[in-house]
């Protein structure tokens, strides 16, 4: 079957979106657990990435570039580095990672202020 252009990068579009809002909301100071948890998420978002060809080529960027999870801006920088390296090889615009702090924002109210009480 033919692949379809317009669906994977719509595909790609919502995944990163995901993955970068994901990061940013990522604990400044996690738990060694939770940075067990995002690195395991990271690994299994490439293993079960749909387009296959993708994930492949990610997987390789992950090997290259390990996860960075131990703070929520080492994460955030380090994901808009390993979207750059894909950018690079489709093709794409470089995106200034001095700017990735607000650039992604959830929407949410702020959960981490409620649990405080
Ligand atoms: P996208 O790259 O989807 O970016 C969406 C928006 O994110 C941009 O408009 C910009 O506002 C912002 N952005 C751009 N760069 C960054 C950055 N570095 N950090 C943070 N935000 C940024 N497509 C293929 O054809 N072949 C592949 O091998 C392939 N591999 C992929 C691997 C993964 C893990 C993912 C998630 C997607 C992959 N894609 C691949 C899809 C591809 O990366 C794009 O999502 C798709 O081509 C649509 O591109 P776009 O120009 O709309 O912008």
């Amino acid at each position: 079957k033919l692949g379809n252009e317009t669906l994977k990068a719509e595909l790609g579009r919502a995944a990163w979106k995901v993955f970068h809002t994901t990061l940013a909301r990522f604990p400044d100071k996690p738990k060694k657990d939770e940075s067990e948890a995002l690195r395991s998420y990271i690994h299994l978002f490439q293993r079960l990435y749909p387009c296959g060809d993708c994930a492949t080529h990610f997987g390789e960027l992950l090997k290259k570039f390990p996860p960075q999870v131990s703070s929520r801006s080492a994460a955030a920088v380090w994901g808009c580095h390993v979207h750059n390296q894909v950018n690079e090889r489709l093709k794409k615009p470089t995106f200034d990672c001095s700017k990735i702090g607000d650039f992604y924002d959830c929407g949410c109210a702020d959960d981490e202020k409620d649990e405080k009480k």
